[in-house]
């Protein structure tokens, strides 16, 4: 909330103010930050809810600053949308995600594309090279882009188009949480929608709060999509999820996101005796 001074004039907000600092000097040191080595890459297992095994990973980023410790991922990719630095960010998390994933049997990496990579002309060929150089086949990568980065971005669907071509998968992220149509939605070249863990958190075996879950998961049986659901913490949501039809899910409940190490052990441990 913005303060009135004592002659009625509006001042700027001083905790405003100290934000907005706070975020330049981080968009300055994150400008370096990859050259410096201090990104890095977690993979979250995605499960199949029915045999408890990982499927996938998503990748997710960490950004081990020297001074501050680790900068969550919230706070620090919407800075670098800004400043652009997201395109080389992006790259390397793909680059990173690909080349680790390639070396694990039976899995698929999941990656998440930011509304400004999208806009990028090179997206496509940049994607199929990193392919090429990693040897990850297309069809183990999904790219994870919100329903927000496609309204009115015929260009950006006319790329995930081509990526599809290509063999890559598509997933909606924060599925629900958008403004995009039903109708909307047929014309989208996607295969996944990940189900907001906002909806996740509401279940709670009563029909209020698996409505819209529920309406999810028809609607991707309609659509012939694979659903995935966010968020999961506790049991009892992922019995819930299981009995309403969904396939696969991600929380704190099965693993946090864990370093390469940590996740090659649980796929290992994991496989059926
Ligand atoms: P997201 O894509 O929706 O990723 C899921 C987030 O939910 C992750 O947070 C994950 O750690 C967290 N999460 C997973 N399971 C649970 C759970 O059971 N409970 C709760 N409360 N949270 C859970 P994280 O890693 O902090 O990432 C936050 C967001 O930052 C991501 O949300 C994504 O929008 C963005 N992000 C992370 N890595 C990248 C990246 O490499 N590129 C881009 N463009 N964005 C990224
Ligand atoms: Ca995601
Ligand atoms: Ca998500
Ligand atoms: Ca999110």
């Amino acid at each position: 909330a913005k303060h009135l001074g004592k002659h009625g004039v509006q001042l700027h907000d001083p905790a405003m103010t100290d934000r907005r600092a706070a975020d330049a000097r981080l968009g300055e040191d994150l400008a370096g930050a990859l050259d410096r080595g201090e990104l890095h890459v977690l993979y979250q297992p995605l499960v199949d809810l029915a045999s408890g095994r990982p499927v996938g990973a998503e990748a997710l980023v960490r950004w081990q600053h020297p001074r501050l410790g680790v900068v969550s991922p919230a706070r620090f990719i919407p800075i670098a949308e800004r400043s652009g630095t997201i395109a080389d960010i992006g790259m390397f998390v793909l680059e990173t995600a690909c080349r680790q994933v390639a070396g694990w049997d039976g899995v698929y990496v999941s990656v998440n594309v930011s509304p400004r990579q999208l806009q990028e002309e090179t997206l496509v060929t940049d994607v199929l090279d990193v392919l090429a150089r990693t040897g990850l086949a297309p069809d183990r990568l999904v790219l994870e882009i919100t329903e927000s980065a496609l309204v009115d971005e015929s260009a950006g669907i006319a790329k995930l188009r081509a990526l599809r071509d290509h063999g890559i998968h598509v997933a909606i992220d924060d599925f629900g949480t958008g403004y995009s149509s039903l109708h909307y939605l047929t014309r989208l070249p996607v295969d996944i929608l990940k189900i907001d863990r906002s909806f996740v958190a509401e279940l709670n075996g009563t029909p209020e709060g698996s409505g819209i879950t529920e309406a999810i998961l028809r609607l991707s049986q309609v659509l012939h999509l694979t659903t995935v659901a966010e968020g999961i913490e506790t049991a009892e949501q992922a019995a819930e999820l299981q009995l309403l039809g969904c396939a696969i899910g991600q929380g704190y409940l099965f693993a946090r996101p864990l370093p390469p190490a940590r996740f090659l052990e649980l796929l290992v441990s994991s496989v059926p005796q």
